[in-house]
């Protein structure tokens, strides 16, 4: 099947530093594939250490300058005008993520509209920014003396790639940091839309350097270099574990959001039509390449075989296909290597649980990472499928008797991103969602984000929370001014 090409596709991506597209100081560069025909249609700079240290260097450079300097007002403004023009881009925006990702175009549009939003919130925020003071009567006066950090690295992943850039550059920006941003190197397309956002937007040259290139290289060296004093990081655990250790010899800040295995739990007196339609979309909502997926589904027996009968007829009817299509609602995953990550999966689930919906490639896609979605059902708390993140539209299902035995099994995996509970029982609702291990909790919800809540995963899920204030904080330092009012008062050594 072909899909749309976008008009004016660049066949050339390169590095922004200092304010200047740029290829790499030894002219390398890596092949950019479209998930539908799986061929190369653009080259884009592979960064490796001596590209990582032009921009760390302009964006230190940069730091120098105003930026850090400007009152929260004139950076929000110019945010804004991000914001603006992110909203009046969106459709080509979309179109683009889209050809690059295989996402369903409606759903691209969506994050398009979010990366605008995230803008607008950072802006908003430092606004209303306010510090701590704290007087000690007659003695003492002491207040916090918010600083910028400095130079942050940035690098996301493939899944939502532009909108999981502007919700690490919106904070960055805001907090008066400056940034080299890694983008991920299976979808690197949009993100070459920000040099010109960014000068139209007024942002000054040199406070945003991108930086493409494999993670190995380009974001390796991000992690490990000196002046370089925080690292944010989105993208699988097993990564997080390795910055966590290049990231050590230099004690760097690090906030890392991970993969998730995030359970569903349906009790029988939840609302079975909402439950559905809800854990439909989580899991099979942007191709399930989704870390929030709910990608488990917990059900209380009474009602496990019909909830499995009303969830199999949906998911076998799901429209998969060309992602530029408006009405597809399953697209095509990211990258042939991913894809045959998740067919293995599929393969693994035939043996570990039994098949109601999909199972491999549909029948009328023969070419193109297209994966119809797949439903287990009757899966073993120890199975892989159940344990490890699949991310993409596959889905075990498992009953349960007792609520113990509910919290047992959300709480049998080494994840802990987000949960979605399903109850009218308010008392069970509340008390066994706090004791899920999970950063978010959704009751009787899909997951629809607030953007001032914390935002981030427990155990294998991630460091540290972002999200409203969180990510002021982790971008700046908290320097304790102490004044003293009156006389001090100091123990007097060496006058005996
Ligand atoms: P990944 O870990 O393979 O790559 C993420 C980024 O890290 C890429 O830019 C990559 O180039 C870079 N990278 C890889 N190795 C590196 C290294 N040694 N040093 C420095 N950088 C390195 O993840 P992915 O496959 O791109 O993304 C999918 C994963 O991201 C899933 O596990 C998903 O759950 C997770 N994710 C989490 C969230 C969240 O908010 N918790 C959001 C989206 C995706």
């Amino acid at each position: 099947m072909s899909t749309h090409v976008p008009a004016g596709l660049p066949d050339r991506i390169q590095h922004f530093i200092d304010g200047y597209l740029v290829d790499s100081v030894d002219g390398g560069t890596f092949d950019v594939l479209d998930p539908i025909s799986n061929r190369p249609y653009a080259r884009a700079a592979a960064g490796k250490a001596a590209d990582i240290d032009r921009a760390v260097a302009a964006a230190g450079r940069a730091f120098e300058g105003p930026w850090p300097h400007l009152l929260p007002r004139e950076r929000a403004k110019i945010l804004n005008r991000v914001a603006d023009i992110v909203e009046s881009t969106d459709e080509r925006l979309a179109e683009l993520e889209t050809y690059d990702t295989g996402l369903p175009i409606a759903q691209a549009l969506g994050q398009a509209r979010r990366s605008a939003e995230n803008f607008r919130f950072f802006a908003d925020l430092v606004v209303a920014q306010r510090d701590d003071a704290y007087k000690v009567p007659g003695r003492q006066i002491n207040y916090v003396n918010r600083k910028p950090k400095g130079v942050a690295g940035l690098i996301t992943p493939w899944n939502t790639p532009f909108m999981l850039e502007s919700w690490k550059l919106s904070p960055a920006l805001a907090s008066g940091c400056t940034v080299v941003l890694k983008p991920a190197e299976f979808t690197p397309l949009s993100a070459s839309l920000w040099p010109e956002i960014f000068r139209e937007a007024g942002i000054p040259d040199g406070v945003v350097n991108i930086v493409h290139g494999l993670g190995e290289e380009a974001g390796d060296a991000l992690v490990k270099h000196p002046d370089v004093p925080m690292i944010s990081f989105t993208g699988e655990s097993r990564t997080g574990q390795i910055i966590f250790g290049n990231a050590a010899p230099n004690l760097k800040a690090l906030s890392m959001e991970l993969g998730g295995k995030s359970p569903a739990v349906v009790f029988a007196d939840a609302n079975l039509e909402e439950a559905i339609d809800a854990t439909i979309f989580g899991v099979f909502s942007l191709n399930g390449e989704r870390c929030t997926a709910g990608s488990r589904i917990l059900v209380q027996r009474p009602v496990y075989d019909e909830f499995v009968e009303r969830y199999a007829t949906r998911a076998r009817n799901i429209v998969v296909g060309d992602p530029s299509a408006p009405e597809t609602e399953v697209g095509a995953l990211v990258h042939p290597e991913h894809y045959d990550k998740v067919m293995e999966y599929v393969e693994i689930g035939k043996t570990e649980g039994r098949l109601v919906a999909g199972g491999g490639r549909p029948d009328h896609l023969p070419h193109g990472n297209y994966v119809s979605p797949t439903v287990f059902v009757d899966v073993a708390p120890d199975a892989r499928i159940f344990q490890e993140e699949i991310f993409g539209p596959v889905v075990a299902i498992t009953p349960f008797d007792t609520e113990e035995e509910a919290l047992a099994l959300a709480n049998g995996v080494r994840f802990g991103l987000a949960a979605y509970i399903w109850t009218n029982d308010l008392r069970r609702g509340h008390s066994f969602a706090q004791q899920v291990d999970s950063g978010m909790v959704w009751l009787n919800s899909n997951n629809v984000r607030d953007l001032r809540t914390p935002f981030g995963g427990v155990k294998a899920s991630g460091l540290g929370h972002e999200g409203g204030y969180r990510s002021i904080d982790f971008y700046t330092d908290q320097q304790a001014m102490h004044i003293t009012l009156a006389e001090t008062h100091t123990p007097r050594f060496g006058i005996h």
